[in-house]
């Protein structure tokens, strides 16, 4: 197993998991809070691997549908019966901020 980072994973604030306030762990994916929420309650899912875009987890379809599962596991759990948004910005001009694949779940 390869364990040297990329720069982009050096430089990646989601790769550095002691910073991080993990609300669930998931086999593929963690939870965390949003540090600036949109709403009452705003999360994060982010891959436990860095993957530098979006496209680039398109392209490994068996990890995509396993990040789904563990994104609907979370909204099971945590706001079946409430009204939510499921975001995923891709690219700078849509509002993605850092380039780590992550989807934002929020609700009030
Ligand atoms: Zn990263």
């Amino acid at each position: 197993m390869n364990l040297k980072k990329t720069n982009n994973e050096l430089a990646c604030i989601f790769c550095d998991k002691s910073k991080l306030a993990i609300v669930k762990e998931y086999k593929n994916s963690i939870i965390i809070r949003d540090l600036f929420p949109k709403k009452k309650n705003h999360f994060l899912l982010i891959t436990k691997k860095h993957l530098d875009t979006n496209s680039e987890l398109l392209k490994i379809s068996i990890l995509y549908i396993r990040i789904l599962k563990e994104l609907k596991e979370f909204i099971l759990q945590y706001c079946l019966n409430k009204d939510y948004n499921i975001i995923i910005n891709k690219g700078k001009s849509a509002g993605q901020e850092i380039n780590h694949f992550h989807i934002h779940i929020l609700y009030d």
